[in-house]
């Protein structure tokens, strides 16, 4: 796992930890944020509120993991209005997401990881939510974090790392739940 986690750290994350499920808090209302809509994501994607399940079998499926592998990515922005860094950043934390499910799938696919991504499931241009049709590739589905109640602020904390890393920059969390 510390090789694991030198190797994520290689592939652009800024951190990455192991902790234990148990530490992680698990609010039901933070399903109501994804109601917002902020995102524009409700509703429209397999890996999102209210299609990917309800919070109650959602909670304690994470909660049936004992650890966590927890990662982060630090984005510069030119001011804290700087949109289109935003989305840079996002993108940039999305690739290294790619390649953290193909590290940890070479080295442990015996452990059943379940991965929990900032944000909607990106694994097709169009997701098949948009026409009412089943999930194209359930293995590879992604489910938002949001979507398992996860206080990512805590979560930040829990795992000694930084929610936010400073003036102007972005910052995304994603972990991985394993057995
Ligand atoms: S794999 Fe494709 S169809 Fe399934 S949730 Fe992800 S984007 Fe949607």
């Amino acid at each position: 796992m510390e090789q694991l986690l030198k190797n994520i750290k290689e592939a652009g994350a800024s951190n990455a930890e192991v902790i234990e499920v148990k530490d992680i808090t698990l609010r039901p209302e933070f399903r109501d944020a994804c109601k917002q809509n902020s995102c524009g994501k409700y509703n429209t994607n397999w890996g999102c509120p209210p299609a990917c399940g309800t919070i109650e079998d959602m909670m304690a499926q994470a909660q049936s993991y004992p650890y966590a592998l927890v990662y982060q990515t630090v984005s510069l922005l030119e001011d804290s209005f700087d949109y289109e860094g935003m989305q840079e950043g996002k993108k940039y934390y999305n690739q290294v997401t790619d390649k953290v499910r193909e590290l940890f799938d070479q080295k442990f696919p015996e452990k059943e990881p379940l991965f929990l991504n900032a944000g909607a499931c990106k694994v097709c241009g169009r997701c098949a939510k948009l026409d009412e049709q089943p999930c194209r590739f359930p293995e590879k589905r992604t489910i938002s974090m949001e979507a398992y109640g996860v206080d990512v602020s805590n979560l930040a904390k829990v795992s000694g790392m930084n929610y936010i890393n400073g003036q102007n920059t972005v910052t995304y969390f994603g972990a991985i739940l394993y057995r």
